[in-house]
């Protein structure tokens, strides 16, 4: 067994009676929290359970089942319908060019928001004898140059199963890139080993999605962690989900973003929390990721800002959300206003192009600043004029 898997068995916290030793029974009320453990899937790992500092803190929410997971009214069990999207078991293809793989069922932790929450944690749910029809499928669709592996966890597979799949993976000549989501830099650094860096290296390019939800969670063993994956030459991206009571919060999320960039992370998305069965009492509105997203775009470095996106109900993808910076787009001109709430005119090409231009975000002589609340200084002539938003 290596050291990784003993710390994940022995010394993670897995029932409410070793919560309840480690926090203090006078803190915890057993009774109230019993009907949740007895429902769901509770695993700590020392990690984690080390950026807990008080019950009820942003990282006890993500982990510690309340009964409020047991109220599924609002929510769908499957709530992306990635289901109806998978050919083979194992398999969901949605998008034109990428698959998403689903290699394992278990994670370190348990996250309590979980989208997938309906296999997780349960091994029956994702065969690993059923990995052979995933990679006939992939085989058999030239199109797909772009594989996820998914999960729950790939990284709780031991390094042999893993370059197994690697291995199978790149012997197929049209896949491109392979990405590894997981969450194993927060829950469990020690799973970054030297012998898996080594390994990895020769399956390049080999990305991994991790997923930070709060600052706290870049302790130094895990950017310590972080810096042995992107030694080894693993570019890292990081997804983070819009949590009430865990990030809803401008100056977290700016931390957060700031503190992953600095660990080698470059933030890619934040997340509408889904709308998954028993987990509403994490969702806020969209007006608050808005907020953050306008608190970040200007006022911190573009790499820190990652996309805002809702992964549509029932299968339609992610959607970007985006404040609105634009004003009124015509023929002749774009008004928009900065981070700062300035509002500019940026002249359109004087010959007609047929598709949109793509305008450099370069000093251009073609913007013209003009003060806060006055209109553009020419009227706009009434011509064809685009909807904002279409
Ligand atoms: S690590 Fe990811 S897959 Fe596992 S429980 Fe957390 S959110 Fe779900």
């Amino acid at each position: 067994m290596s050291e990784w898997q003993r710390i994940l068995k022995d010394d993670s916290i897995a029932t409410l009676e070793q919560l309840a030793e480690r926090f203090g029974h006078d803190v915890i009320d057993v009774e109230a929290l019993k009907p949740a453990f007895d429902n769901f899937q509770m695993r700590i790992t020392p990690a984690a359970l080390e950026q807990i500092t008080a019950v009820g803190d942003p990282m006890w929410n993500q982990y510690v089942p309340t009964v409020q997971e047991l109220d599924v009214h609002d929510g769908i069990i499957d709530s992306l319908d990635e289901d109806a999207d998978s050919p083979v078991p194992n398999i969901t293809h949605r998008y034109p060019d990428r698959v998403l793989f689903l290699v394992s069922p278990v994670c370190a932790s348990y996250c309590r928001f979980c989208t997938r929450r309906r296999k997780v944690g349960d091994p029956e749910k994702i065969p690993l004898n059923q990995y052979d029809s995933a990679f006939a499928y992939i085989r058999a669709h030239p199109e797909i140059r772009d594989i996820i592996m998914s999960g729950g966890d790939p990284m709780m597979l031991s390094d042999r199963r893993l370059e197994y799949l690697l291995q199978n993976l790149r012997a197929i000549p049209h896949v491109e890139i392979i990405r590894i989501g997981s969450r194993v830099t927060s829950h469990l650094p020690e799973r970054i080993t030297p012998e898996f860096c080594e390994m990895v290296r020769k399956y390049h390019p080999v990305y991994m999605n991790t997923h930070f939800n709060h600052p706290r969670e870049l302790t130094p063993k895990v950017v310590e962690a972080l810096g042995r994956l992107a030694d080894a030459g693993v570019p890292l991206g990081c997804q983070t989900v819009l949590l009430r009571g865990v990030n809803d919060d401008v100056g977290v999320m700016k931390e957060l973003m700031q503190r992953l960039l600095k660990a080698r992370v470059r933030p890619y998305y934040i997340y509408m929390a889904d709308q998954v069965a028993g987990g509403e009492h994490f969702r806020t509105t969209v007006q608050k990721g808005l907020e953050i997203v306008r608190a970040l775009r200007g006022w911190t470095s573009g790499l820190a800002v990652p996309h805002f996106v809702i992964d549509s109900p029932g299968g339609g993808g992610k959607v970007p959300l985006l404040p609105e910076y634009v004003e009124e787009i015509t023929d002749d001109e774009v008004v928009f206003r900065n981070y700062e709430g300035k509002r500019f005119v940026y002249k359109q090409p004087r010959i007609p192009v047929p598709a949109a231009a793509c305008a450099s975000d370069a000093d251009s002589p073609d913007i013209v600043p003009i003060e806060v609340g006055k209109t553009p200084r020419r009227k706009q002539p009434a011509r064809r004029r685009k909807s904002v938003n279409g």
